[in-house]
């Protein structure tokens, strides 16, 4: 599949009406980054650091977890990766912990709510981060953040963090950037403080679309009823994006949807500018995204939202049908 976009590999996701989009890869295993040559992203915009933990059967040390970051880093020759700091909890549990018994994990303690009420596997992954970069610059998000204090207190951590390793005469990052991944609506919602405090947000889709339809994404029976294309979601991003602009707070999407090239287009079209997806997708959206006229699409999405549609795929579809 991929060589059939090898053409474009090395071309910009540029659309037809001249918007570029920046498309990233998400990553987790040393394995993935060979990805990023032969998909052409600009960089990892998800690298989910749970996948080192949960494929062992005992705690990483922090010296082998910093010289994996840094293997990785190397290998993005100065691309940029976003770390996402542990998301354990939910559907995944660690064999060496003590298993949580909860009746609705996906809701339960998990990510960053583990993180600051036991932060010693945080603090130590954070250490292992900043010694990876080792004075390189550092771009790292926590996961699953619901309210304001809860990314003002895991941010204290990294500050904390940092000046223990300047105390330690340990080079440290001098450009770093912390962002919060919205996976919950409530931080749609959350107060201005959370935009400007905030250096970037990335929508985790998977989990927002779950907790925006409640229903649960394990669940085969429930998880295709709600279209990612609904008008109910899409009017809720675009509710989000507006305050992202009016804030200044740059934005980008995660989840499996934004590596569907329909979906992607749509999220475009409404205004993001950087979506992040598997490697294997990267080639398929470009493609489409390359075709389309953004202002139309955004028309066409209006039109069926005035329509009283419950999903614009159908009229966007249609709209892609026409092209040629
Ligand atoms: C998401 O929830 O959309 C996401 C990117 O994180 P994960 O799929 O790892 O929960
Ligand atoms: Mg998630």
């Amino acid at each position: 599949a991929q060589a059939r976009y090898a053409d474009i590999r090395n071309q910009p996701a540029q659309t037809a009406c001249g918007k570029v989009i920046s498309l990233q890869m998400n990553a987790g295993l040393m394995a993935d980054l060979p990805s990023l040559e032969s998909s052409g992203a600009e960089g990892v915009g998800l690298f989910r650091t749970e996948l080192q933990f949960l494929i062992r059967n005992q705690m990483p040390k922090r010296a082998e977890l910093s010289a994996l970051y840094a293997r990785v880093m190397d290998a993005a020759h100065g691309r940029r990766v976003v770390f996402r700091t542990l998301d354990i909890g939910s559907d995944k549990v660690l064999s060496y912990m003590k298993p949580n018994e909860e009746p609705n994990p996906a809701m339960g303690w998990r990510a960053i709510r583990v993180g600051l009420e036991k932060p010693g596997v945080l603090r130590m992954q954070l250490q292992a981060l900043i010694r990876a970069a080792n004075g390189r610059p550092l771009t790292l998000m926590f996961p699953f953040i619901a309210q304001l204090e809860e990314y003002r207190a895991a941010r204290a951590e990294f500050d904390k963090a940092m000046a223990r390793e300047r105390r330690l005469g340990h080079p440290v990052p001098e450009d770093f950037t912390i962002g919060a991944m919205l996976e919950t609506p409530s931080l749609a919602y959350a107060p201005d403080a959370f935009f400007e405090d905030v250096d970037f947000i990335s929508i985790g889709g998977n989990d927002l679309k779950q907790f925006f339809f409640a229903a649960d994404r394990e669940n085969e029976r429930v998880r295709r009823r709600y279209d990612t294309l609904n008008v109910s979601f899409l009017t809720f991003l675009e509710q989000l994006l507006g305050r992202c602009r009016a804030m200044n707070t740059p934005v980008s999407f995660c989840g499996e949807d934004a590596g569907r090239p329909i979906e992607a287009v749509v999220f475009a079209a409404l205004g993001l500018e950087t979506l992040s997806m598997r490697p294997a997708s990267i080639g398929p959206v470009k493609h489409l995204l390359r075709r389309v006229n953004l202002d139309e699409v955004k028309t066409v999405i209006d039109a069926a939202r005035a329509q009283g549609d419950q999903s614009v795929r159908g009229a966007i579809s249609a709209y892609l049908r026409d092209l040629d």
